[in-house]
């Protein structure tokens, strides 16, 4: 017999091998292959007669039985073809790392059985969650049930949370678990032995007994997809696993990404929402030409006031300070004509620089709308804004969390004796004892100004979880230049629906996803003029295959070791597979040998 066996490797094609006499293997299972000078673990994908007298023998089995069934492997080549990334490194990014000792049985993973043909639904609201787990708790009874979370502080509390609700063993398969527990927790569930599994982006393919729910809990968080291996968003994969698989499929989000709104819409998703939940009083403080001075308006000063006479407690959220450049006195912020987005300042240049179709132009020195000359970027940093507090509200005890103070130790948000909280966004997500009854924005604008065509979501998804905290008893006050910004008023007002048909004309209009797909195209290099010249041919060979829009190559600039240059792409649902053949994994490994070329599809973060 001849086997194919994918090896985590940017390479476009698997190997073949002879099976030795008295070895046998399976697609979907691991083995120890030679390949080069040494023996790797690789999958088999493929099997078929012949006795490959001229192949190298497989070393072994490295597991006792196949870890993937035939769908799932098969879903794993559609992930690596959608991402043009390699089989197997698509793979080792997918399952458990094998253990030392091949000898544990296995159990046979399930196989999947299309059918069902359920649409998948998109669960918001303010009691999301709580629905959510009622209905798990409903299914349980008669399903396998898998959670994908963002992140492993997510995945560990829901798994507390189901364990202490339902009573029954929870299967953890994030990367916060040792690769032992993970191998087992897997093992259970193909066993049929625990019914419940949660984790990350590592348990998208996790087996559940069938019939199966699976759940993507905060479907819109950034951290879906994160850099490296499966470049992929776990969305997509889930939404195509429930369709070959034939489960079930929730999505849950207090503000969806537009992508799910948008499917939504065209009734490819179910929305699930209850009646509006309850919603505290948001203030927008109009602060052009007011801001530079003091972060805190008088109306967030008062508020303050009162709220910390009251009791309560105050959280001031501060936004990194961004790159844009817009007018302090009118709000204008200057926009790339051709993209829509922020245009990125650079000091070094005095240069206006679009992200995207790579126009640079000298900065101005005043404001076109206004004439102002208070045209700069522009924003707070926790520590001064910890200053500015501390001078005013002497008496109270006023603390600062952001990335760095908040690393190591117990995070302050979560030190309940604090009665000011400066922080930034993750101090929002920590914030759990005695929540606060006042969030500040000292201004959200930094990430409306972000170069960047999600950053109209972004700012919304931030300023929705605000309210959503102090709902129904407290209030949030929104410091900002953009008074008028769709993203603002439908925070304020609590309208959903009124922020995506806003959103969703904007990416129609300037063709953005769901409408057209970016994929972006990094090249290193060791040398800045074999860089240059390696991104200009794949410039013109792109440019070549018609119908996608090219922009031209662009220096990122250099980093110690190497030099690299960046080419954005848009085009169709099919971009891909119009790709592949310039851009499959060989090329990435290759760059014909005058770099790297990185590829990332869908990229969801530009800034
Ligand atoms: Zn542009
Ligand atoms: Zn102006």
């Amino acid at each position: 017999m001849i086997v194919d066996v994918v090896f985590d490797l940017p390479v476009p094609h698997p190997f073949s091998y002879r099976v030795p006499p008295g070895l046998a293997v399976t697609p979907g299972q691991r083995v120890r292959a030679p390949l080069g000078s040494r023996a790797r673990v690789g999958l088999v994908v493929a099997a078929r007669d012949g006795d490959g007298e001229t192949l190298k023998p497989l070393a072994g089995a490295a597991e006792a039985g196949p870890i993937l069934s035939r769908s799932p492997l098969e879903l794993t080549r559609w992930i690596a073809g959608e991402s043009l990334s390699s089989w197997g490194s698509t793979v080792a990014a997918l399952v458990p790392p094998a253990p030392r000792s091949a000898t544990e049985a296995m159990p046979a993973p399930p196989e999947w059985a299309p059918g069902g043909g359920e649409r998948p639904s998109l669960l918001t609201g303010g009691d999301r969650e709580e629905r959510l787990l009622a209905r798990i708790a409903e299914e349980a009874e008669d399903r396998g049930i898998l959670l994908v979370a963002p992140e492993i502080d997510v995945a560990a509390a829901w798994a507390g949370r189901l364990s202490a609700t339902l009573k029954v063993p929870v299967a953890r398969l994030d990367s916060g678990m040792a690769d032992g527990e993970r191998w087992s927790a897997w093992m259970a569930l193909a066993r049929g032995a625990v019914r419940i599994g949660i984790g990350t982006r590592s348990a998208l393919l996790a087996p559940a007994p069938a019939p199966a729910t699976l759940v993507l809990l905060d479907e819109n968080d950034p951290a879906h997809k994160p850099p490296g291996p499966p470049r992929i968003h776990s969305r997509d994969v889930l939404l195509e696993r429930a369709r070959r698989e034939g489960s079930r499929l929730y999505l849950t989000a207090a503000t969806p990404s537009a992508e799910s709104w948008w499917r939504a819409d065209e009734g490819r998703l179910q929305r699930l929402s209850d009646g509006p939940s309850p919603w505290p009083s948001v203030s927008v403080v109009d602060v052009r030409g007011a801001l530079r001075a003091h972060p805190l308006s008088p109306l967030l000063r008062g508020a303050m006031k009162e709220t910390l006479a009251a009791n309560g407690r105050v959280l001031l959220l501060v936004t990194r300070i961004g790159s844009a450049m817009a007018c302090n006195e009118c709000g204008f912020l200057v926009r790339c004509p051709e993209c829509g987005i922020a245009l990125a300042f650079s000091r070094a240049r005095r240069e206006l620089a679009c992200r995207l179709c790579r126009r640079a132009d000298p900065a101005p020195d005043t404001c076109p709308h206004c004439r102002g000359r208070q045209l700069a970027p522009f924003g707070w940093g926790t520590e001064r804004v910890e200053q500015a507090v501390r001078a005013e509200f002497r008496r109270y005890r006023i603390v600062r969390d952001d990335a760095e103070s908040g690393r190591g130790r117990a995070r302050a948000a979560g030190d309940s004796g604090a009665q000011v909280v400066v922080g930034t966004r993750a101090a929002l997500k920590a914030f759990v004892p005695r929540a606060p009854s006042l969030i500040g924005f000292i201004t959200p604008d930094p990430i409306l100004r972000l170069p960047d065509f999600r950053a109209g979501e972004r700012a919304f998804s931030l300023l929705w979880a605000a309210a959503e905290k102090v709902a129904g008893r407290g209030r949030v006050v929104i410091q900002t230049q953009h008074p008028t910004h769709y993203a603002v008023r439908a925070a304020a007002e609590q309208d959903l629906a009124g922020f995506y048909k806003d959103e969703l004309g904007f990416r129609s209009e300037l063709g953005y996803s769901p409408f057209r797909r970016l994929c972006l195209l990094t090249i290193r290099s060791r040398t800045e003029g074999a860089g240059r010249r390696l991104a200009e041919t794949l410039h013109r060979e792109l440019s070549g295959l018609g119908g996608l829009t090219v922009y031209p190559p662009a220096p990122l600039g250099r980093s110690p070791r190497a030099a690299r240059w960046q080419i954005v792409l848009k085009g169709g649902d099919d971009l891909p597979a119009r790709l592949s053949p310039l851009l499959g994994p060989s090329r990435e490994r290759r760059g014909d040998g005058r770099g790297i070329i990185e590829v990332e599809m869908d990229p969801v973060d530009l800034a």
